[in-house]
């Protein structure tokens, strides 16, 4: 049985009651504050499941490709390895153990997890307390040291507030939300009625677009693209980021809400279900490009982890486990590979200053 956080609800309704609707970015930013703060958001018990959480191939192949990178480098003595939005802490948890054996790899490093939620940062000391004597958690990037550093993400961007704007017969309008009209103790979608400030984000090259046309723009992701882009230009360093998403906007809407695995109207379950918007790739590869990073061509999840050689890890791992573990591997390697699952919706994107070598993947 689904159960509703009541009491959440009821603060969102005040605040539209007392002061108005607000726009998308302001409710996803609310309603993710109280969802990570949740026990158990993650996993098969939570809302949705991650890439990380379905196989332990996953983050070993991150490793592989972190550990590729740092040897590549040419100041790799004193190395930051930064994730953002680590969940329960297994992506870590198993490029650690997977690059364990690596030699020199774990003493040059030090980790850096970005982390909003108390909950989640809970779970993570717990999961990685045995895996690395140089773990630090940070609420902000703003506090990172002042080091050469390699940036991984999984399902991070996603999650990040975005601005939704719907074309209308009297221009682009901010989608919001409102009390609903006929409903007082519900929340409805809105237009405002004239343009917001926010109608700023909105291209020029977009004004010709039909109308019902949606455009969807997310200012955190772009800021944490130039903080980023800033520290390598500074340190030097690479950064990679898997998340569902598109490379050319579609003029399509996005959002969407997930609650116990499966979709849910985005209003429905306030604090209760995920919500979360695709990533615009472009958007993101622009913001680093411009900032003179080298960025690479985004590519499938599927292609990634196969030019990682994730073919040759499932191999390995079948040859020492019973015909079972065998059989659950396999579907483990569809899910995170085939096109028909994670493996063309989820995508891949990378970025370096421009002294580092090619990355591997790509
Ligand atoms: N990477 C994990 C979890 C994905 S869920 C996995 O693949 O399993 C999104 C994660 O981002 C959660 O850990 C959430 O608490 C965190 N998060 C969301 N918004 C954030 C923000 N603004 N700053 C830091 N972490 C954030």
């Amino acid at each position: 049985m689904i159960e509703k956080s009541y009491r959440f609800e009821e603060t969102l309704f005040s605040l539209v009651h007392t002061l108005g609707a607000m726009n998308i970015a302001q409710y996803m930013a609310l309603v993710a504050e109280e969802y990570y703060n949740k026990k158990d958001p993650i996993g098969r018990r939570g809302s949705f499941i991650t890439a990380p959480e379905i196989s332990q191939m996953f983050g070993e192949m991150i490793g592989v490709w972190c550990a590729h990178t740092w040897s590549q480098m040419k100041d790799n003595h004193d190395l930051l390895l930064v994730e953002f939005g680590p969940g329960k802490g297994t992506m870590m948890s198993d490029i650690l153990r997977a690059t364990k054996h690596i030699p020199g790899f774990h003493d040059s490093i030090s980790i850096h997890m970005v982390e909003k939620s108390a909950s989640l940062t809970k779970a993570q000391q717990a999961n990685l307390k045995d895996f690395h004597p140089r773990i630090q958690w940070h609420a902000s990037l703003q506090s990172l040291p002042a080091k050469p550093a390699i940036f991984i993400s999984n399902e991070f961007f996603d999650a990040l507030p975005i601005h939704q704007f719907i074309k209308s017969d009297k221009g682009w309008r901010e989608h919001l939300v409102a009390v609903h009209p006929n409903h007082e103790r519900s929340l409805a979608f809105a237009l405002s009625p004239s343009s917001t400030p926010s109608c700023t984000f909105i291209p020029s090259d977009h004004q010709q677009a039909p109308e019902g046309s949606v455009y969807e723009f997310c200012p955190a992701a772009v800021s944490i693209i130039q903080h980023i882009s800033k520290h390598l230009l500074e340190h030097g360093g690479a950064a990679l980021t898997i998340d569902y998403g598109y490379t050319t906007p579609t003029y399509k809407g996005t959002l969407q809400a997930v609650n116990h695995h499966e979709k849910q109207h985005v209003l429905l379950f306030p604090g209760d279900a995920d919500i979360t918007a695709h990533v615009d790739f472009s958007q993101l590869t622009q913001t680093a490009k411009s900032l003179g990073m080298r960025t690479y061509p985004t590519i499938d999840q599927g292609t990634f982890l196969h030019n990682l050689g994730i073919q040759y890890r499932l191999e390995i791992l079948q040859k020492q486990t019973n015909d079972k573990q065998k059989e659950s591997l396999q579907s483990e390697y569809q899910r995170l590979t085939s096109p028909s699952e994670m493996g063309e919706l989820f995508k891949v994107f990378a970025f370096s200053d421009v002294s580092q070598k090619p990355l591997a993947g790509f």
